[in-house]
Order: structure tokens, then C-alpha cells, then sequence
């Protein structure tokens, strides 16, 4: 392994700040820039290492998976919101390996050195074993998976809008969303908004008639994790807007174009198995912590939980490492009232993120830092334009009181001020007139992955020769 000193280079007085604590972030999401805005002019050199060199709003990402909104309106380059702190420098590149004895990071083949180590490398998508699935139902966890569920829906939207075989419509109109949490139920709403409108105003021949949204997930109802009622308001949104539950489904395999469910049947009775023919499957049913947490947990022995995340003592440290703290959804930090795991949400990781960061520059300066407080916000999903439901620490609320909060709570979170005013101004001009703004197919054709739609069968349609065309009159 080729070793480098890194030092930061930054004006006057550079001195002074070799001498500083070395502080390094590793992953620029929530609790990453919230842990590097906390420590911004503070007598601590902090350097934050993201393989992205920008920052995702991953709860909008529906948005552009559906062409609502683009993927710049969701994601914010790190070096514009760290532009003013000058203590923090931003790197770019995959943080592969850690050294925690030699306290050292390695990414881009270098080591780096740190005093203190904030891991905040955030989650990934899990198939639960099937691996396989992976190529035919895109997740939704980065802006190219985004994309590309964009990309399959309107190139099979286009190839629709050009075949005369109506069962081939039938299939291209066809998407299959895999999981009922608040992403799923998310997308499938915007969807089916999409496969209706949308297409009514900008196709000739595609009937919305024709357009099937089918969302699955194992459980009895949607959005498991809130108040029932509030489930329950959501599926009755969802199914006035034509939306299939599967509820009590379980997805047994995901061939190219083809989806194959058990779902439980009444008490006694036999599960009952669906295929469902579909040109675009997405999946936002399973996650699993960054690969990270696992290599941390071989260099260290700490331990790790089923889904991969570091378990932390009450500092997020981990045993024998005062130094090393693991935040957001890499870490299980289970010291709450009720002995529950934090949940993998951006509310979590923005307030460990700070916590972290003011607890090592307590311990930096000398100074009493209490523990950590989790404050529960409660947790929202947005079903359609201005429909969502919301549960606030006991206050339920659902429809468009729920959208007014949940597009508060939204923009609050954002960390760009022009991101804001773009994205109220593209869901205004939505909800007003509408439109969607970024109905645009980007990406590679090859990404289709074995699933004969849109592009592929666009392109093999105008190179295959042509058989001459009859102009004779009839007779
Ligand atoms: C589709 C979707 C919808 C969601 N909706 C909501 C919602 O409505 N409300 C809510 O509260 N939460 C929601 N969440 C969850 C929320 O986004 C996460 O809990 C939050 O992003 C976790 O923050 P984090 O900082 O831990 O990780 P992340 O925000 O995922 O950031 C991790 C960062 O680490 C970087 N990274 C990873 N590995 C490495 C490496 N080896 N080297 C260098 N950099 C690395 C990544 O590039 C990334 O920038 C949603 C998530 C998804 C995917």
C-alpha cells in the first residue's frame, strides 16, 4: 500500500492548522455534511471524502424516477455547500479499506491519517438473496437508478405509442413497484399520475385506459411503520387513482418482463400465485448498510447487526475506538428509551451527524457535552399531488394539510437554497398546469438489461430492413 502525507493546503495560517486535530468524514450525505457544517470554523481540519461529488436528496429521488423533477434538483455538489467552510476540504474518491490501529483510511490508493473518523457511508439496496433480480427491478437508492426506471418507463411508453398489437401495450403500460413502504408507495402514486395524465396529453395512440400499476409488498398493509389509519388512507388514495395492492404478496422470482407473486390467502386457504407481465419492475423493498460497516466490524471486531450496521455505544463509537464513530444508516444505535434501533431516516442522521461532530469538539476543547437525544419528528409520505400523510408525534394527518407539511418539512430539509425555488416552483407549476419538467429518456440503451422495450426494440425496429411499401391504389 503507497503511503502519502496529506496535508491540507489552505491560506494563512496553514501552520496553525497542521497542528489541528485531524477530523475525517467519510461520506457526504445527511449526517456526513451536517457532522462537516458543525465543525465548519472550528479549530478542528476536517477533510470530507464522498465517492460522489455531490450530496442526493434521496426522499425526492420518486421525483425523478417519474419525471417530475430533474436530477439537479435533488442533488447538491459538496464543494457548493461547504464553499464557506474553510477548514474543510472535500475529496473525491472510494474509501476502501481501514486501518483502525494505524488510524487510517484508504481510498484512491492512499492512506490518510485521521485523529478522529466519522463513518457515514450511509445504505445500499438489498435483494434478500436474490442478486439475480437486480438487473430487471432497478432500486432506488442512487440518482442513476432514478434514471434508469425513468428511462425504461418512457422508452416503453414510446414503443407503445408505436405498436399496433394491444397486448404489447398492455405489457409496456405495465409497471410492477416491489415494497409498500413510503418510497414505494411514493413512486407507484406518482406513477400511475404519470401513466394517466401525462399520457393522455402528450400520446396519440397510447390509451391511459391501458396503463397498470401494481404495488406489491408482504405485508397486510402499506406503509407499515405509521399509524394504520393512516395506511389506510393512503390505499384508499392509491386505489381511486387505479393503483393495484397486492397486499400479502411475496415475490417469488423476476424473469425479463415478468414478475412472479404468491400472495396469502384468506385464513386456511392456499397462497395464490400471479404472474404479472410488466416492461418496468422497481424495487424499493429491501436495504442493507454500506459494505463498510462489515469491513469496519473485520478490522476492529465490532459487531454488526443482520442488515450490515455497525452497532455503536452510546458516543456512536465502537468498542476500544473512542475515535471512530459510525453515524446514519450505517450504524444501529439502539440506546433509546425503548431499547429500539434508530430508524434509517434523514431525521436520524442530520441530528447524529451534529451530535457527533459538537461531542469531538467537546472532547477537542475541553468542554461537558451531553448525550445524545434522539428528537423523533414522526415521518411522512406524499401519495399524490397534494395528498400525503403524516404522522408528527401522534399528530395524524392526512391529505392536504399532510402534502402543506410534508412540502415544508421537505424544502426545511434541503440543503440548498436555489434547489428550494426550483423545486416548489416544478411541483406548483405541476400541481397548476399539470406538466412534468424532466420527462426526458437519458442513460444507456444497454441498461435495458434483457427486458425488449422502448430503445432497444426502438432502434431494432429502424435498422431491421423494411418490407417495400404497396402504394397501388386499392382496388
Ligand atoms: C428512495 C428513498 C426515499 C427515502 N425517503 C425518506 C423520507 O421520506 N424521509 C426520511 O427521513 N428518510 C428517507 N429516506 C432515508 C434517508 O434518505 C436515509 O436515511 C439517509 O440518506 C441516511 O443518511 P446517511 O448520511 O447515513 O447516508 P446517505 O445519505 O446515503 O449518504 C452516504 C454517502 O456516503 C457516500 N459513500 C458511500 N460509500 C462510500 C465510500 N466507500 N467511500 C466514500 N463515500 C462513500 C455516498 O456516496 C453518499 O454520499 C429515503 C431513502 C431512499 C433511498
Amino acid at each position: 500500500m503507497r503511503r502519502e502525507c496529506f496535508f491540507l493546503e489552505l491560506p494563512p495560517p496553514v501552520e496553525a492548522m497542521a497542528a489541528w486535530p485531524h477530523v475525517v468524514i467519510v461520506g457526504g450525505g445527511f449526517a456526513g455534511v451536517k457532522a462537516a457544517l458543525a465543525l465548519a470554523g472550528e479549530p478542528v481540519r476536517v477533510t470530507l471524502i464522498d465517492k460522489r461529488n455531490f450530496s442526493l436528496f434521496q426522499p425526492l429521488l420518486y421525483q425523478v424516477a417519474s419525471g417530475l423533477v430533474s436530477e439537479s434538483d435533488v442533488a447538491t455538489p459538496l464543494r457548493h455547500l461547504l464553499e464557506r467552510a474553510t477548514n474543510v476540504q472535500v475529496l473525491l474518491g472510494e474509501v476502501t479499506d481501514l486501518d483502525p490501529q494505524g488510524r487510517e483510511v484508504v481510498f484512491n490508493d492512499k492512506c490518510y491519517r485521521y485523529d478522529h473518523l466519522i463513518l457515514a457511508a450511509g445504505s445500499g439496496s438489498s435483494y434478500f438473496g436474490h442478486e439475480e433480480w437486480r438487473p430487471q427491478a432497478p432500486p432506488m437508492k442512487i440518482l442513476e437508478h432514478a434514471d434508469e426506471i425513468r428511462r425504461r418507463l418512457l422508452s416503453a411508453f414510446e414503443e407503445a405509442e408505436q405498436t399496433p398489437d394491444q397486448e404489447r401495450r398492455r405489457f409496456l403500460q405495465t409497471v410492477v413497484v416491489i415494497g409498500g413502504g413510503p418510497s414505494g408507495c411514493e413512486l407507484a402514486g406518482s406513477l400511475s399520475e404519470l401513466s394517466q395524465h401525462s399520457i393522455r396529453r402528450f400520446f396519440r395512440q397510447v390509451d391511459p385506459a391501458h396503463s397498470r400499476i401494481v404495488l406489491v409488498d408482504p405485508g397486510d398493509r402499506v406503509l407499515r411503520a405509521m399509524d394504520p389509519s393512516l395506511s389506510a388512507a393512503a390505499e384508499g388514495y392509491l386505489r381511486s387513482r387505479g393503483v393495484e395492492l397486492l397486499l400479502g404478496g411475496r415475490v417469488l422470482a423476476i424473469e425479463p418482463g415478468k414478475v412472479s407473486i404468491s400472495v396469502k390467502g384468506p385464513e386456511g386457504s392456499e397462497p395464490q400465485q400471479h404472474v404479472i407481465e410488466a416492461a418496468t419492475v422497481c424495487w424499493t423493498a429491501g436495504v442493507r448498510a454500506s459494505h463498510l460497516g462489515k469491513l469496519l466490524a473485520e478490522r476492529s471486531g465490532c459487531t454488526v447487526d443482520r442488515g450490515g450496521r455497525v452497532v455503536v455505544e452510546p458516543d456512536f463509537s465502537i468498542p476500544g475506538h473512542p475515535e471512530i464513530r459510525v453515524v446514519g444508516d450505517l450504524c444501529s444505535y439502539s440506546h433509546t428509551a425503548d431499547g429500539k434501533p434508530l430508524p434509517g431516516m434523514a431525521g436520524p442522521a442530520v441530528q447524529m451527524g451534529g451530535w457527533v461532530a459538537r461531542d469531538i469538539l467537546a472532547k477537542v476543547q475541553g468542554w461537558e457535552h451531553g448525550a445524545f437525544r434522539w428528537l423523533d419528528l414522526g415521518s411522512m409520505a406524499v401519495i399524490g399531488p397534494l395528498f400525503a400523510v403524516a404522522d408528527l408525534r401522534g399528530l395524524k394527518v392526512a391529505g392536504k394539510l399532510g402534502w402543506l407539511l410534508w412540502g415544508v418539512a421537505h424544502l426545511g430539509f434541503m440543503p440548498a437554497m436555489e434547489n428550494r425555488f426550483t423545486l416548489l416552483i416544478k411541483w406548483l407549476w405541476s400541481i397548476g398546469m399539470g406538466e412534468r419538467s424532466s420527462l426526458l429518456i437519458t442513460g444507456r440503451p444497454n441498461q435495458h438489461m434483457d427486458v425488449e422495450v422502448g430503445l432497444e426494440s426502438f432502434e431494432a425496429l429502424s435498422l431491421a430492413p423494411r418490407e417495400p411499401q404497396d402504394s397501388s391504389p386499392a382496388a
